[in-house]
Parts: structure tokens; sequence; C-alpha cells
């Protein structure tokens, strides 16, 4: 289970949206590839982490908040926010941008369709944290960094920072 190298802000499949995943045609590496997300995702401790953060540009993206100390591990492939209400404003960061955190207003409460490892369909409502996964990622997949909603003064606030991201090869 090699981790792979998680790709950081300014390269440029990070920027891209994801094509849809033709499951059939991924099926067969499927296994492979989400034992290296899952190993990518625990050896940078995060909560979530999207193909395009290891360089592949496809609607896939895995997803484990650990509620109450528990791992649930999540797989999205080609998930759909269904529905969000509410308002969150939380401290958020991101495996593509270390070092970088800012407090970043979301939906309290989204849900969200997808299939899962075997192509099944499923749907889930999430709340705080896990809401905040699944909108991230899913962001992610449409090519955008959560810095990009920042809005225009706490980006500046971020800007040095991230400037200071440069692409590492680890
Ligand atoms: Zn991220």
């Amino acid at each position: 289970m090699p981790a792979r190298r998680v790709t950081k802000h300014g390269e440029r499949v990070l920027k891209t949206p994801c094509p849809l995943v033709d499951f059939p045609a991924l099926k067969s590496e499927l296994p492979a590839l989400l034992k290296d997300m899952w190993a990518t995702m625990a050896s940078a401790r995060g909560v979530g982490l999207a193909a395009p953060q290891i360089g592949l540009s496809l609607r896939l993206a895995v997803i484990d908040v650990k509620p109450e100390g528990k791992s649930q591990r999540l797989v999205l492939i080609n998930p759909v926010l269904l529905s969000s209400e509410g308002e969150q404003k939380k401290e958020e960061g991101c495996l593509s941008l270390p070092g970088v955190y800012a407090k970043l207003s979301r939906a309290a409460r989204v849900r969200v369709r997808a299939l899962d490892e075997h192509g099944e369909p499923w749907e889930m409502s999430g709340t705080g944290l896990l809401a905040r996964a699944f909108q991230h990622e899913i962001d992610h997949l449409d090519g955008k960094l959560y810095i990009d909603r920042l809005p225009f003064e706490d980006r500046l606030k971020v800007l040095d920072v991230v400037k200071g991201v440069k692409p590492t090869w680890d």
C-alpha cells in the first residue's frame, strides 16, 4: 500500500475539473488505486483525499472523518451534491496547501449521492465535519481549492503563505 505524492497548490491537475469515472473501465484498477489513496490519506493525516491530489483527473474521492473515533471509510465515485442547507464557519485546511488554514463558510448539512467501490449507488446526509469533507472533496473534483471560496480580504491574508507553497516531489 504505497502512499503516493500529494499534489500541491499550483499544479495544473488541481485546477482542472475531473471527468466522470467510467466505472466498468476503471473497475479492475480500482482496488489497488483505492489502497494507495487510503494509504496516502493516512500518512498525510487527512480526513479526505481526492484523485487529483495524487495526480489523477477522475471524479473519485475518499473520506474518513472517524465519527466517534471509529473509522468510517466512504468511497465517492462520481459524487453529486443533492442538497445543502444552513451554514457553518470553521477553520479548514487541505493536504495540497500544507501550513495554510482559514475560516470558511460552508453549508451545515448536505446530502450526497455517489457510487461506492463496487459501483453501487449510495446516498448519505452529513453534518459538521462530514458535511465539510463532502463539500471540500467535491470542490477538488470541480477543480477548486477551498481558498478559491474565501472572501477577497481573507484570501489576501493567506496569499503570502500560499505563495510559499511550492510543488514538492517527496
Ligand atoms: Zn483538499
